[in-house]
């Protein structure tokens, strides 16, 4: 009977629904701000002026070719993003602790660990849970279940506050079982922009330590958030000066503006210990074989625009620049938005707004609010009252501004 009567039809992915629905409506007001990806003050994607030179240095170099990559991608990419994320000079990467994999870009990343972690990290025999965040990412619960990893969620979101549900998530981390796998979005939370501060950070990594729990780092917005690239890596950072066995999946789609080129790195770091360079260098190899029958090869030309920008000085620094240019234009945006509403005097607080960081904003909109705006307005947003702040702009801030006070009201 395959496959007409086993195979039933999958739902559509939500968010490709709302970009469908915004590309569908024909209204000129019409905002999107559904989107993931950056758009600058014309509501146009933005390829970034540094990955524009890195392109024609690429183009102009005769060596370059389209042959495969080695199994574990390209290593001028490889070996600087590890060092993006735990710091030029880091004792993990002079000690050999850190194996590190090219993947195609962050969702690889995370699949590459989860299907890492389903052969290798079982206790008594058993794959262990992994806690996701409520909410987060929705793909995690898909990546995850796929490879046979039992999810569980720990609270986040604190809906009263609009911020981080800090008592919440420790109680949650304090009860799981021993050495349960967390995954802890790095900076910039998805969806709801909420950060935990440096000094719960360091909560969470007492708490984790004494529960023996494995940290999983998704890390999809270094640079992007603060407009700092070490302050976005400084959680990473903690965690594994604190001695941590963990994993880490990053993304080059935001902070580079490589979404469709695939661009990421999956990193394992193992803990100080004598043995420590055999463990990475045994992993490493296990990351190969499982590479090689997902992709066999990743993809080319993303890992060498940011391996030649990684990899230069005078480049890196107007790297650089044009993240503080994206991160500003998000924080301005975030400002605006707040000081408009309280201006309407907008029933409600609007401090979250400029509270949460990064491309996300969890405005507090029900359900019934964000249907209403999508079809008064034509403003389109994820139904959890997610919007991106990319989506908005000088011009169309103000309507924006005013569509919410009118379905808040
Ligand atoms: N993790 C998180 C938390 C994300 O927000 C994203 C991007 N939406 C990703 C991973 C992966 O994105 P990509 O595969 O495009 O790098």
């Amino acid at each position: 009977n395959f496959p007409a009567e086993a195979v039933p039809q999958a739902p559509e992915d939500p968010l490709f629904g709302l970009m469908r629905a915004y590309k569908a409506d024909q209204n000129p007001d019409k905002v999107d701000l559904g989107i993931g990806a950056y758009r600058d003050d014309n509501a146009k994607p933005w390829v970034l002026p540094v990955v524009k030179k890195a392109d024609e240095i690429l183009r102009n170099d005769p060596e370059a070719n389209h042959e495969y990559l080695p199994i574990a991608g390209l290593a001028s990419l490889t070996s600087k993003a590890a060092e993006l994320l735990l710091g030029t000079g880091a004792p993990a990467i002079a000690e050999k602790r850190v194996a590190s994999v090219q993947t195609i870009s962050g969702t690889g990343a995370v699949h590459l660990g989860a299907l890492f972690l389903a052969r290798f990290y079982k206790v008594n025999g058993a794959n262990r849970t992994l806690y996701l965040s409520n909410p987060t990412w929705a793909n995690h619960h898909q990546i995850f279940t796929n490879v046979g990893i039992p999810i569980e969620q720990y609270p986040y979101f604190d809906k009263k506050t609009k911020g981080l549900d800090f008592e919440g998530m420790k109680a949650s981390l304090a009860n799981a079982p021993d050495r349960s796998i967390i995954l802890l979005h790095a900076c910039a939370h998805n969806p709801t922009g909420v950060d935990p501060t440096p000094e719960q950070w360091r909560e969470i990594a007492e708490l984790m330590k004494a529960k023996k729990h494995f940290p999983f780092f998704d890390t999809a917005y270094q640079g992007f958030a603060s407009g700092d690239l070490d302050r976005d890596a400084g959680a990473i950072r903690y965690f594994v000066e604190q001695g941590f066995e963990l994993v880490i999946a990053q993304s080059f789609a935001k902070n580079f503006g490589l979404y469709g080129e695939r661009a990421g790195c999956f990193h394992f770091v193992a803990p100080p210990a004598p043995d420590a360079a055999e463990v990475t260098t045994r992993v490493a190899s296990q990351l190969a074989i499982l590479q090689r029958s997902e992709i066999s090869n990743p993809p080319i030309y993303g890992a060498r625009i940011a391996s030649i920008v990684l990899n230069d000085k005078d480049l890196f620094a107007e790297w650089q620049e044009n993240l503080r240019t994206m991160s500003g234009r998000i924080i301005a945006m975030r400002q605006a938005l707040r000081s408009k509403l309280e201006e309407l005097g907008t029933p409600g607080q609007w401090n979250h707004i400029t509270d949460q960081i990064g491309m996300f904003s969890f405005t507090g909109l029900s359900e019934a609010q964000v249907q209403k705006i999508r079809s008064d307005f034509h403003i389109y947003m994820t139904k959890n009252g997610r919007i991106s702040m990319a989506g908005l702009n000088t011009r169309n801030i103000e309507y924006v501004a005013k569509a919410i006070d009118r379905v808040v009201r």
